[in-house]
């Protein structure tokens, strides 16, 4: 099967003002006439403040907004969260879960990513995926386990496999200028599809998409792509740039 590339904005929190957003996505406009939307799918993920304010804008790019996080919780008392559903609801229709600043920096478990996954599936919510290892992990041969085990935790929760994509971003390569050589992704990313094979059948792992995140840049980006188990990019620090469009158009 033939999956159709994905490529993730991550702005995390920036830029500091919505002005500024607005600038960028004004430039990003210049260069649409590069990419062919047929070849790829392109999803943006600004501050959750802004989120609404920018949909337009970014849906008028025939791109897609996408949170960066949403609440496990239902609505009530849960002071700072926001639900899958409160996504719906403004118009969003993308999240992504379990990022790596959220399992480190919120001390987010796979337990709460599981959960946070089937809000998102009852609330119909697309549902980015993030898993990979810390150096560490790589260090001591520990990668495919820490990515079965994030993604294990996952897998009995999904229903609807169409709304779910995977971003493979290793924990050292993420802002670090270090990026996973082609063969490294390719190796690990070869390794989560068979695993999803084994977990959830042959038609789920021929379908979802995977994709590399961690220090992708316009530079590095045409390589990785050849490889056949990389579906697209998460992209963090690159995507705040003009030039983020080449990493769009290199992959589309
Ligand atoms: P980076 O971030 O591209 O700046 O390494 C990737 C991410 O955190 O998704």
């Amino acid at each position: 099967m033939s999956r159709k590339f994905i490529v993730g904005g991550n702005w995390k929190c920036n830029p500091a003002t919505v002005r500024e957003a607005n600038t960028l996505l004004k430039e990003w406009k210049k260069a649409l006439p590069n990419v062919d939307k047929s070849k790829v799918d392109v999803v943006i993920c600004p501050p959750a403040l802004w989120m609404s304010s920018l949909n337009e804008s970014i849906e008028a790019l025939g791109m897609s907004t996408c949170a960066q996080n949403v609440g496990k919780n239902d609505a009530g008392a849960f002071t700072g969260e926001w639900t899958a559903s409160n996504l719906q609801d403004i118009n969003i229709s993308w999240t992504l879960i379990g990022h790596s600043e959220r399992r480190t920096k919120y001390g987010e478990s796979d337990a709460d990513v599981a959960e946070k996954v089937a809000k998102c599936q009852d609330a119909g919510l697309n549902v980015i995926l993030c898993i990979g290892e810390t150096l560490e992990e790589r260090e001591g041969g520990k990668t495919d386990e820490v990515n079965k085990r994030q993604l294990g935790a996952v897998i009995p929760k999904v229903k609807d496999w169409d709304k779910i994509v995977i971003a493979y971003e290793p924990v050292w390569a993420i802002g670090t200028g270090k990026v996973a050589t082609p063969d490294q992704a390719e190796e690990t990313q070869a390794a989560i599809r068979a695993y999803l094979k084994e977990a959830a059948g042959a038609a789920v792992a021929d379908k979802v998409r995977i994709q590399y995140g961690g220090s992708v840049t316009r530079d590095n980006c045409a390589e990785l792509i050849t490889k056949p188990n990389i579906d697209g990019f998460l992209v963090g620090g690159a995507s705040l740039k003009p030039t983020f469009m080449d990493i769009v158009s290199a992959v589309g």
